[in-house]
């Protein structure tokens, strides 16, 4: 049962999709997962499964959904971390290549195929003692599940040294089996308190991951539908990028936040199964 029931989808060339919150918990799979992907298959309906998590690489989602019996390739997954290095890659000069990162594999992986150079704790640059090109040029935050006070405080000598300050998301909380644990957000509100400095956030709701998935859908912002838990991610993402939006009820907010911000999902649906159900009567 949709809760908007009365307007049904319709113009859809394509779907972004979220993935915690709206594919699984943590390790456990949401209901219905595997008939959904089953009717995007039938359908030759084209996705981008696209999330702010960054911890996890675009391999390592692969593997996740085939263990829990669905099979996507490499071009239907796109983070916040892959999104990141393709705009770093774009926009910085040949000699600021240098780069600290907060995070996991997933962040430092695309950032190293991108032809970025990782730099190290406490590598940084002490102009005053004549020491340069230590240094990071950029600092970037992503999700980091062993972070230490020696990464904060790396990246805090960075940014404080000029360092371009990026971050993959700004999810303060991500959501787990247990219930919903420190995020990125977190991390970086340590970092401008710390620096003074805000980051340049590549993730939802900022439009530059729904965009770079448009680009590899190749559809148009008229005929592209989102998939998210998250009103201030998903949501106001969808609503940055010009591009209508399906919210589920099965991960972050609640149909009860909707009354609180100033912006609408498209429709809303109870989960996935719903979600199916729909695309089943407009498919
Ligand atoms: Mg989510």
């Amino acid at each position: 049962m949709t809760t908007n029931e009365t307007v049904a989808l319709n113009n859809i060339g394509g779907l972004i999709i979220d993935m915690d919150g709206v594919l699984w918990h943590g390790k456990q799979p949401l209901p219905g997962l595997q008939a959904f992907f089953e009717l995007l298959r039938a359908k030759q309906l084209p996705f981008i499964l696209a999330t702010n998590n960054a911890s996890l690489t675009q391999q390592q989602y692969i593997e996740k959904l085939a263990d829990m019996g669905v099979t996507v390739s490499a071009e239907e997954v796109l983070t916040s971390s892959m999104a990141t290095a393709t705009y770093l890659k774009d926009r910085q000069p040949a000699d600021k290549k240098r780069v600290f990162v907060i995070g996991e594999d997933g962040l430092k992986q695309p950032l190293e195929q991108a032809g970025f150079e990782l730099t190290s704790l406490y590598q940084v640059n002490q102009p005053d003692k004549g020491i340069t090109g230590e240094g990071a040029d950029i600092v970037v935050s992503g999700l980091d599940r062993t972070l230490s006070w020696d990464k904060l405080a790396t990246a805090t000598l960075n940014i404080r040294a000029g360092a371009a300050f990026y971050a993959t998301n700004a999810d303060t909380t991500l959501p787990t089996e247990l219930g919903e644990v420190i995020g990125n957000g977190g991390t970086l509100a340590a970092l401008e308190a710390a620096t003074g400095i805000k980051p340049t956030c590549i993730g939802k709701p900022e439009p530059i991951l729904y965009q770079q998935a448009l680009k590899i859908l190749g559809t148009e912002e008229d005929n592209t539908i989102a998939i998210g838990d998250r009103l201030n991610t998903d949501i106001l993402g969808a609503v940055n990028a010009g591009i209508r939006s399906i919210m589920v009820l099965t991960g972050v907010s609640s149909e009860a936040d909707i009354k609180d911000v100033d912006y609408q999902p498209t429709w809303v649906m109870q989960d996935l199964e719903n979600v199916t159900q729909a695309l089943q009567q407009a498919l």
